[in-house]
């Protein structure tokens, strides 16, 4: 996280998949998932943007990016819950069923 702080170099969030799906371990707000891209920015302006690959939980309370799966409530993992996920019509794999965009390849379904 040295760059982030010297370099210009920022985590920013990108599009939000779903939100309110977890809890924020620091503040306790509720986090949203979200695809996010690192912004290299000279003087305040985005010069260049890298899309990140993994979907994150982002907390907007206090700023701070979680791993995906980092806190899952295990009710989620129920068999009922997989059989309604959905299939991603573009990389045919199984999202939510109430996602807005597919976590894997960002298309909106
Ligand atoms: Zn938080
Ligand atoms: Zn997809």
């Amino acid at each position: 996280m040295f760059f982030f702080f010297v370099g210009g170099l920022q985590q920013e969030v990108r599009q939000v998949l779903k939100s309110g799906v977890s809890k924020c371990t620091y503040c306790g707000s509720s986090v949203d998932l979200v695809n996010t891209e690192k912004v290299l920015k000279l003087f305040f302006v985005p010069v260049w943007r890298w899309p990140a690959k993994d979907p994150l939980y982002h907390c907007a309370y206090c700023k701070n990016f979680f791993p995906y799966n980092y806190s899952l409530p295990p009710a989620a993992e129920s068999p009922e819950a997989v059989a309604e996920a959905l299939r991603c019509r573009f990389c045919e794999r199984a999202v939510d069923a109430d996602f807005r965009f597919c976590p894997f390849c960002g298309s909106e379904l």
